[in-house]
């Protein structure tokens, strides 16, 4: 059978290499011989951060003495990688956009994590669900200052800005300048809400719904909806003309 690619190789293949020690993560391109080659790299890199190493190292452990089942971890990733993520935000936030005693239901912190759930998504990470409204005079962004609390079941995994420690500090410290620097400048009278999600709860955004789209279903509105608005990092752009 023809080698597979190192992407297609996949999960397993790499804890495979990785039994057989460093060498077989050893550079090959042309692109490893540059300056910076033997660098620790975060993006693209063929030599895998030392937590992905760690990772690896107690899946290794924990599947060899019988502790955890490979195909149990394996579809619990197939799960968040493939089945969820913002697109189940960007659902809830279109329901709410044309269906008023759904948006009622969602913003109101009693009811809004049933409201999620009536479409589907609930479970962990997403127990206890507060949904901010962003309107023309108020702008919501979450973040969560002690660690990566983020709502899995809406919004799928944290990107890697949502975990680093500047957007962590600075979203509390500065936020019209950390949402300047994701391309989003507020006038000066629009008030900002920062909100610190926490293992007990999780903020959503639901962003303001863009002028043009009075005709767009709800389909195609939620088409519209991306991750960043739901958490407040951006607009939600669009519509038609
Ligand atoms: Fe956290």
């Amino acid at each position: 059978m023809a080698e597979k690619s190192p992407d297609a190789v996949g999960r397993r293949g790499f804890l495979r290499r990785a039994a057989l020690g460093a060498a077989a993560f050893a550079p090959t391109t042309a692109a490893a011989q540059s300056p910076d080659a033997g660098q620790p790299r975060q993006a693209g890199q063929l030599i895998p951060s030392d937590i992905a190493l760690r990772v690896k190292a107690l899946e290794s452990l924990l599947v060899e003495k019988g502790m955890v089942n490979p195909a149990d971890i394996d579809a619990t990733i197939e799960l968040y990688e493939h089945r969820v993520g913002p697109r189940n935000g960007a659902r809830v936030v279109a329901r709410a956009w044309v269906d008023a005693a759904y948006k009622k239901r969602l913003l109101d912190p009693a009811t809004a994590t049933q409201a999620i759930a009536e479409l589907g998504y609930s479970g962990g990470q997403g127990e206890h669900m507060v949904v901010v409204e962003n309107t023309s005079r108020v702008h919501n962004l979450v973040v969560c200052t002690l660690c990566s609390c983020y709502p899995w079941p809406t919004l799928g995994l944290p990107p890697v800005w949502y975990k680093s420690s500047p957007y962590r500090s600075r979203a509390v410290i500065d936020p019209r300048g950390v949402l300047k620097e994701f391309g989003l400048e507020l006038p000066s009278d629009v008030e900002v809400r920062v909100w610190d999600s926490t293992a007990e709860t999780r903020y959503l955004v639901l962003p303001e719904r863009p002028s043009g789209t009075e005709t767009m279903t709800e389909a195609d509105l939620a088409a519209l909806v991306t991750r960043d608005s739901m958490v407040g990092v951006a607009k939600v752009n669009g519509g038609r003309g």
